[in-house]
């Protein structure tokens, strides 16, 4: 054989991902307040359940206050933070893995469990990612569409679970887009199955109801995975972290990059649980936003919102494409969340923000006629 030279064509990447669709990227903040012809701060942004009162200002002065801190490699095992959230969640630290958001969590734990031809169930609709890290994974994706209001299909849940093969069970309560829980009865259930669940916990904090997290000690097939995104308003530094039964915690540590936190993370993470009360009040404060807000859009001809358990509110749009309203809002400097997918291409969501920005936001909805 002789060596010859790599053409483009012999270049060849896995067939796989050679064959996936692309990625529609989210435009960023600043190409879209260029685009709408409006400056970044009077945009109101509802599409992505961002925290509208930002993080807390003891974490802002921490990653500050880094100096030289920033130039070291952090530490690998994060175990202030891991030590704070300990007291947090109240599970023992070595149950806990940080990472780069819940994100990296969900792709770890599909690495450490999936093979190329295994199954994960995903019930949607539900969060992106699931099916996103499965096909990265070769994963086969076993979609058990959730009932008319939302809630799980436990009977067919259990019958896709019978097949070989089934390795994980992704489960996000409250669900993101829909808002509601998954209750203690059907969990239970879902766990007397041969699989491992993943709950995905990152709206716990505005559900009123207690984690799971706690349980996961004494239960071998249970992931809770949570984040600082949402209630600490940190999803532009990625933090994010998952209790892992300790069976799983010593491969799930072979397999993380060494520096998945960075260290302006970190510090404002620890920052922020050092902050709780101030953040909590804007949980609050979200909360009592969302409560007002639901029959306000109730009132709206036009909207058939469900109620909601999370920062958001899921919206079924009648009478007019959810697609046309969603770029009325936006030509009003209003973003909201629209989809593709068949299910939802008639909703859109509402992430909750500031009651000024609700206000604006009412007001545009009472004036669009159809
Ligand atoms: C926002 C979100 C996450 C991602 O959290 P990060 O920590 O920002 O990666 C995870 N799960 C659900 C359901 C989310 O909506």
């Amino acid at each position: 054989m002789t060596k010859t030279r790599m053409t483009t064509d012999a270049v060849r990447v896995r067939p796989d991902i050679a064959e996936m669709e692309p990625y529609t990227p989210i435009l960023p903040f600043e190409v879209l307040s260029e685009r709408l012809g409006r400056p970044a701060e009077q945009i109101i942004k509802l599409d992505a359940n961002e925290n509208p009162y930002g993080p807390s200002p003891k974490a802002l002065k921490a990653m500050a206050e880094l100096g030289r801190t920033a130039s070291i490699y952090p530490d690998p095992e994060s175990r202030k933070l891991r030590a704070m959230l300990a007291d947090y969640v109240q599970v023992d630290a070595s149950h806990i893995l940080v990472g780069a958001g819940a994100d990296e969590l969900i792709d770890l734990t599909m690495r450490l469990f999936v093979v190329p031809g295994d199954a994960i169930i995903n019930c949607s609709p539900s969060f992106g990612m699931y099916p996103f890290d499965a096909a990265l994974c070769g994963a086969r994706l076993m979609s058990i569409p959730r009932r008319a209001d939302f809630s799980l299909d436990v009977d067919a849940i259990e019958e896709a679970a019978q097949e070989n093969d089934v390795k994980l069970l992704f489960l996000c309560s409250p669900n993101n887009p829909s808002g509601n829980l998954i209750s203690p009865a059907e969990l239970e259930r879902l766990l007397a199955l041969p699989l491992v669940v993943v709950l995905d916990e990152a709206y716990i904090e505005f559900s009123g109801v207690e984690s799971t997290a706690q349980i996961v000690p004494q239960t071998p097939n249970l992931i809770v995975l949570r984040t600082f995104s949402k209630w600490a308003g940190l999803a532009g530094l990625r933090v994010g972290y998952g209790i892992f039964p300790l069976s799983l915690m010593g491969h799930l540590w072979k397999i993380k990059q060494p520096y998945n936190l960075n260290v302006a993370a970190d510090a404002a993470a620890r920052a922020s649980l050092a902050d709780l009360p101030a953040l909590i009040a804007n949980v609050e404060r979200i909360i009592n936003e969302r409560d007002r807000l639901l029959p306000e859009l109730e009132a709206i001809p036009y909207l058939r919102p469900y109620p909601s358990r999370s920062n958001f509110i899921l919206c079924k749009v009648v009478g007019m494409e959810a697609f046309w309203l969603k770029t009325q809002l936006e030509d009003r400097g209003i973003l909201v969340r629209y989809y593709k997918t068949p299910r939802l291409s008639d909703h859109i969501r509402i992430s909750v923000g500031k009651p000024e920005q609700s206000d604006v936001l009412l007001a545009a909805l009472r004036a669009n006629s159809y």
